[in-house]
């Protein structure tokens, strides 16, 4: 059970816009329903670069951020039965309670005890310098030990990789269920993935798996397509190649517009675009990229006249239950996860890799946080 205090490395947010910095913190016992757990391996996602650069919560700092990684249980609480130490694990933003209205349904993934932000300082488990810091998404995975409520930890399969595996702890989780869970993609339809990066890509085979015939990728970084194709896309479109909207180019390639049609940017005007693009009648639109700064906008003749506008967190997938099938779905080659990753950094280069998806050179680039 659990011992005492943990001093170890982790990158710290002091304030919004600044590198991080690598700092020694103290990481407490876990509490009586808590694990504690060592990091060995974190991608870098959008959502981390939106709360550090875009996001109003300024008072979200300092912070220790990263939701996206993989790891080895430490120590658990003393109500904690069902994890041991040595157990493989992904911690989760979303929750898992299985006690609330909402997991007790089956439509939705919104375990009301989750955290999709910051924990408070109350419930932050790190110190650094005599001053709290909080943990991001209530994971904080920029850190060599974190500690997570047991409701927000996935037990994995032991031989998976944790540099890979740490992924469906957000981005491709996210996308792929956005198509299979939320979308509801059919087999022979059409579909159009707006943005590119491992949200968009999951969204693509997503499509894939679920029999898409076409499937049209768009970004605005044509080094994207390649990456797209492996993971099954037909068609690709740059918006700056055409002086018309993205909506009219995807109506004249398809007829009247596509299918399913998945925002994976994180832009109220390509949420708008991506709406406009599906089809009259039955097009269903999911929001999947994150923004919570503007309102978006659309006519209200667009689901008049038979479009569904939707939306999903981490795809709709119940955490608990889905993380661990995911894993195994890649250990029997059904979910590719290898071909996200372009960059194997060490969690000391995270600067360099926020640097990278800042300026779309990369997909994912995953760091080592601690050795196996
Ligand atoms: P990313 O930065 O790697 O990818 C975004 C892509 O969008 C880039 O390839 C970029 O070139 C492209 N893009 C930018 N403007 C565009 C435009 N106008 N038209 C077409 N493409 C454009 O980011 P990511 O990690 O893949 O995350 C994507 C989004 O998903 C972010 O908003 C992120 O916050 C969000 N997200 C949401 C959830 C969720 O649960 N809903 C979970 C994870 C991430
Ligand atoms: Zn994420």
């Amino acid at each position: 059970s659990a011992t005492g205090v943990i001093k170890c490395r982790a990158a710290v947010a002091w304030e919004p816009s600044k590198p991080l910095v690598m700092e020694e913190i103290e990481v407490a016992p876990p509490q009586a329903h808590e694990i504690r757990i060592k990091i060995v391996a974190t991608g870098v996602c959008h959502t981390d670069l939106y709360h550090l650069f875009e996001g109003k919560h300024k008072d979200g700092f300092p912070c220790v951020l990263g939701h996206e990684g993989a790891g080895i249980v430490e120590s658990v609480g003393s109500e904690v039965t069902k994890f041991n130490p040595g157990d493989k694990v992904i911690p989760l933003f979303i929750s898992q309670c299985g006690q609330c209205r909402f997991c007790k349904s089956p439509k939705t993934n919104l375990c009301e005890k989750g955290w999709y932000d910051v924990m408070s300082e109350s419930d932050t488990r790190f110190t650094c310098k005599g001053k709290k810091v909080l943990q991001f998404m209530g994971t904080s995975t920029f850190s060599e030990y974190t500690v997570v409520n047991e409701i927000a930890v996935a037990k994995i399969h032991p031989s998976a990789p944790l540099d890979k595996v740490c992924l469906l702890g957000c981005g491709v989780a996210t996308g792929y269920g956005a198509a299979l869970n939320t979308a509801k993609v059919e087999p022979g339809s059409t579909c159009a993935v707006f943005g590119l990066g491992a949200v968009g890509l999951a969204a693509v085979m997503g499509c894939k798996n679920a029999g898409a015939k076409r499937i049209i990728a768009i970004d605005i970084n044509p080094t994207k397509y390649e990456k797209a194709k492996v993971f099954g896309a037909t068609e690709f479109v740059n918006p700056k190649d055409h002086n018309k909207p993205i909506s009219q180019v995807l109506y004249e390639m398809t007829n009247g517009g596509v299918d399913f049609s998945l925002e994976c940017v994180g832009s109220v005007a390509v949420m708008r675009s991506a709406l406009e693009s599906c089809v009259k009648g039955w097009g269903v639109s999911v929001l999947v990229g994150w923004t919570d700064m503007d309102d978006f906008a659309a006519r209200p003749i667009q689901l008049i006249a038979g479009r569904t506008w939707k939306g999903s967190l981490f795809g709709g997938f119940k955490s608990k239950d889905g993380v661990p099938k995911l894993v195994n779905e890649y250990l029997e080659k059904k979910v590719k996860l290898d071909e996200f990753v372009t960059h194997n950094m060490t969690l000391a280069q995270v600067n360099d890799a926020i640097q990278l998806m800042k300026t779309g050179d990369c997909i994912r680039s995953v760091l080592s946080v601690a050795l196996q």
